[in-house]
């Protein structure tokens, strides 16, 4: 086991932030959750062979302390990642082999559902943002769309995705304002099913790019949050055999939508690809999509082959 990234990690989700190390990897700096400075202003001591582990301080509110039994109490984080790393670092000083659970992702510190009424301006914003993208209460509710009104992930729109279980999976955060980072999603792997709490593989699915783009297809709608598709889904594709299977991603990711036609295909799966026009299934709206996937046909080898000539 890597403690030292290991312990990043866990002090990463804990706080969920990034952390930007410096010192020869000896601090790890992040935004301070107490007094929301806009720069990274809390240095954590990260170096284990130092008696100063632990110990951390914020330049601008002086929040300190000198161990992070201390920090996680200060700031109320979520006390699971505390004994984690003390189960590392235990377990790193009496060199046993152990394996590990990948560290459970959380959203973002501070995060607040869009369903509670605020009158913030960072409120108002999201809610006006989410009016022009067609996002309505509705689905603001059924996706748990929130967003943070402090810290790294202001004026970010932030929709959670869920596993079967109901547990958190993945979450893509989307910029509302133009000329600053348009995504920040979660650093944690894609190869989850996106919206899986939602998805019924018994039914017709439609293979989108972006959460936005799920929201407005609206029925069994997978997110890929980018245009690959991941191992997971792809396998389950494979074994559950939807009655149809949509790829519908915007109209500048054709090759990678053949690519995945291509695939499925190959499994003798009942592929049809969705040629849009120039816009995406988010600008187009509920009504046109509907309409496209209605009229849509069963993709053969033969069509795909058209398809890949044109590309
Ligand atoms: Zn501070």
């Amino acid at each position: 086991v890597d403690v030292k990234n290991r312990l990043i990690e866990l002090l990463n989700a804990s706080l969920g932030q990034t952390a930007t190390l410096r010192k020869s990897d000896s601090q790890a700096i992040y935004f301070c959750p107490k007094c929301n400075h806009y720069k990274k202003k809390l240095e954590i001591s990260i170096d284990i062979n130092q008696s100063s582990f632990g110990k951390y301080h914020c330049w601008i509110c002086d929040l300190r302390g000198k161990s992070l039994d201390t920090l996680f109490s200060k700031l109320n984080l979520n006390k699971t990642y505390l004994h984690q790393i003390h189960e590392l670092l235990g377990i790193r000083f009496s060199n046993l082999i152990h394996t590990f659970k990948e560290p459970t992702l959380s959203l973002p510190l501070n995060f607040k559902s869009l369903f509670i009424k605020n009158d913030s301006i960072e409120y108002k914003h999201i809610i006006h943002y989410l009016k022009i993208r067609n996002v309505g209460l509705i689905d603001i509710c059924r996706y748990n769309i929130g967003y943070c009104n402090s810290g790294e992930f202001i004026n970010f729109v932030i929709i959670p995705s869920y596993d079967k279980f109901g547990k958190l999976n993945y979450f893509s955060a989307r910029n509302i304002y133009d000329g600053f980072i348009k995504y920040r999603n979660a650093e944690s792997s894609k190869d989850i099913i996106g919206f899986e709490s939602f998805i019924n593989f018994s039914e017709p699915i439609t293979i989108v790019e972006g959460v936005f783009d799920a929201i407005a297809v609206r029925n069994n709608a997978i997110p890929l949050f980018g245009t690959e598709l991941q191992n997971t889904l792809k396998q389950t594709l494979i074994t559950t055999r939807p009655p149809k299977i949509n790829i519908m991603l915007d109209n500048t990711a054709l090759n990678s939508a053949i690519k995945i036609a291509d695939t499925l295909l190959n499994f003798n799966l009942n592929v049809h690809l969705i040629h849009l026009p120039k816009k995406d299934p988010s600008e187009m709206g509920f009504e046109a999509v509907y309409k496209m996937l209605k009229s849509s046909k069963k993709l053969d080898f033969k069509t795909l082959i058209q398809y890949k000539l044109i590309t």
